[in-house]
């Protein structure tokens, strides 16, 4: 009888420490609740650093990657962490003028800009989760975020394996990788993102109602925004990322 007991005792000690795991697990994800504005890059996101600055939590894990990196000769450097909504507003219009200057429709003009860069609003980079990464032990090429720097023979190639290998033991991972199925951004080796935050960030973000926020903006180029190209954008551009962040 003592013996049914114990394995009894036992058992429902193994049922109670599951359960305590499976709630903490759940717990940990939807730990923050995140407002609109601050997912669209408008809000008061708390974030750290001076010139470039990311949530905190990021940037702790960053410098231990950079930490790392550094004893295999590879000085990790961020280019680009948070962007406000402003910021993504400059870019976008810029880009703007630049490819009208060079002759291209709007309508040209606004699938051209979408090939690399995010409509305001509906940049990762507001998060404060995602990294644009060089190594600055190599001299800065003119065109610093170009996908032919970190092929083979590039001269981010060594900070490009060393990710590889390493980025995810920090909690870092790519976005737009060069799985050839992949629509939407082409492949961007310097972007990783922060999993653990950006995850549930972008679940909280399609909660939004984007189609209508992106038609309403006053940016250059929106009164193109067709109902096809606003869907496209949301589920090429937005979702079609490396499946392990969504
Ligand atoms: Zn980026």
């Amino acid at each position: 009888m003592k013996y049914f007991s114990d394995k009894l005792s036992s058992n429902l000690f193994k049922l109670v420490l599951l359960i305590l795991l499976f709630l903490f697990n759940n717990g940990v994800e939807a730990q923050h609740k995140y407002s609109k504005k601050t997912l669209i890059g408008k809000g008061d996101l708390k974030l750290v650093g001076t010139k470039i600055k990311l949530q905190k939590e990021v940037f702790e894990h960053f410098k231990k990657m950079q930490k790392e990196a550094l004893k295999s000769g590879i000085k990790i450097q961020i280019v680009s962490g948070y962007r406000s909504y402003q910021r993504q507003l400059q870019i976008w219009n810029n880009k703007y003028d630049k490819y009208i200057l060079e002759g291209f429709s709007p309508k040209e003009t606004i699938y051209k800009i979408i090939e690399y860069t995010t409509i305001p609003g509906t940049s990762r980079h507001h998060w404060g989760t995602e990294i644009d990464i060089i190594d600055a032990n190599v001299k800065m090429p003119a065109n610093l975020l170009s996908a032919t720097n970190y092929n083979k023979k590039g001269i981010y190639n060594n900070l490009k394996k060393w990710m590889d290998v390493n980025s995810e033991k920090f909690g870092f991972y790519l976005v737009y990788n060069n799985n050839s199925s992949r629509k939407g951004f082409k492949y961007e080796p310097w972007h990783y993102s922060y999993k653990k935050l950006s995850k549930p960030m972008l679940k909280q973000f399609l909660k939004l109602n984007i189609l209508q926020s992106v038609r309403n903006l006053n940016l250059k180029g929106s009164l193109f925004f067709s109902n096809k190209f606003v869907d496209n954008y949301v589920n090429k551009n937005m979702l079609d990322i490396n499946f392990i962040l969504k």
